[in-house]
């Protein structure tokens, strides 16, 4: 499949990964948006939150806690973070494999 992110969790591209367990990659964002920039990404090819299922429901708890620990292991667990998914065109999603983004490390306002 012509999916950038399969292609990271199948290592056929490089990237940084920070941590990898059965179900979840954990890469640095290529462009970040901030001092600490994670993408939490299931290994499972899910387009985006409209596509999850109630089969999903372990995995995507899964992701939020991968995510808290992430926050943890890179220092911004006291001065806080974002955990965001886009969802389609107005959200700015870009890639059609679902992620979790990990904001932190300077003051974040909405946009
Ligand atoms: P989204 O807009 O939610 O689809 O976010 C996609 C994110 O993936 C963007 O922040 C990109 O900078 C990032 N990105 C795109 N390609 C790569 C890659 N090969 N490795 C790491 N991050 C990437
Ligand atoms: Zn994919």
């Amino acid at each position: 499949m012509d999916c950038i992110f399969c292609k990271v969790v199948n290592k056929e591209i490089p990237s940084s990964m920070l941590y990898e367990d059965d179900e979840i990659v954990v890469i640095k964002d290529i462009e970040p948006k901030a001092p600490v920039h994670l993408l939490i990404i299931p290994k499972k090819h899910i387009p985006s939150l409209n596509q999850l299922e109630p089969e999903d429901k372990e995995l995507i708890g899964k992701l939020v806690l991968v995510g808290k620990e992430m926050a943890k292991n890179q220092g911004v667990n006291e001065s806080g973070y974002r955990l965001t998914f886009n969802v389609g065109k107005d959200s700015g999603q870009t890639i059609n494999h679902l992620h979790l983004h990990l904001l932190g490390g300077r003051k974040l306002i909405f946009a």
